[in-house]
């Protein structure tokens, strides 16, 4: 079973941000890491980020990727704005393509469900749009809108650690279900997590970083790919 786990925009995309500047990314990210690292801990999943956090992907680039794996699953998560500044619209919703695919349809409905049952929140419902992430995804495909940024209750959650649990747990949840993934969980020694460091195009600049890493006493090594 193959997971694509797309968190929108990027650290640094205009106008993603709440009134009181929280960025957009910093959730959607947060929200990417929490579920990735639950994912993992079950059997014969792999999951994959088309984001970065060092720039903002463009949507072809993240839909290609995806279907290019031929993932099962593509999960799309974001925060919602209305307007700039701060208002009243408020609540989560979750999107799917307008041809309502089955499959898409119904995970949208689970996971509109357990996240409505853990937040509390107002249940906007689940929704229709012609979204590329959408549109481009040769898979099961939804895109979460978890709370609104332009409402000062709804912001004030969206910067906790708390909430963002609270939603990737809620997510989580609904893939369990809807999947019917093995609980069977892997030994958490058996769990390898890389760290990387940085991506060059010049051979000495990652040297020279492999260097320093090495001074304060991490173990490092360079490894050449194409993209
Ligand atoms: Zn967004």
């Amino acid at each position: 079973m193959k997971f694509i786990i797309d968190a929108g925009h990027g650290p640094e995309t205009a106008g993603k941000q709440s009134p009181n500047g929280m960025r957009e990314y910093e959730f959607n990210s947060s929200v990417a890491a929490f579920l990735t690292e639950k994912l993992l801990t079950l059997n014969g999943i792999s999951v994959t980020h088309v984001h970065s956090d060092q720039r903002d992907i463009p949507l072809k680039t993240r839909t290609d990727q995806a279907n290019k794996l031929k993932a099962n699953c593509y999960i799309s998560i974001h925060a919602n704005a209305y307007g700039t500044g701060w208002n009243t619209a408020q609540g989560i919703e979750t999107y799917v393509y307008p041809s309502k695919p089955r499959e898409a349809w119904e995970l949208a409905k689970k996971i509109q469900d357990e996240l409505i049952k853990a937040t509390g929140r107002k249940n906007r419902g689940v929704k229709t749009a012609n979204f590329h992430v959408l549109r481009e995804t040769e898979m099961t495909a939804v895109l979460i809108e978890c709370g609104f940024m332009t409402n000062k209750e709804e912001a004030d959650l969206l910067q906790t650690t708390a909430y963002r649990k609270l939603c990737a747990q809620a997510i989580f949840s609904a893939l369990i279900e809807f999947y019917r993934l093995e609980w069977t969980e892997i030994p958490t020694t058996k769990i390898l997590y890389r760290v990387q460091a940085g991506a060059f195009t010049q051979y000495h600049s990652a040297e020279k970083l492999a260097k320093e890493l090495k001074a304060k006493g991490f173990d490092s090594y360079i490894t050449k790919t194409t993209e």
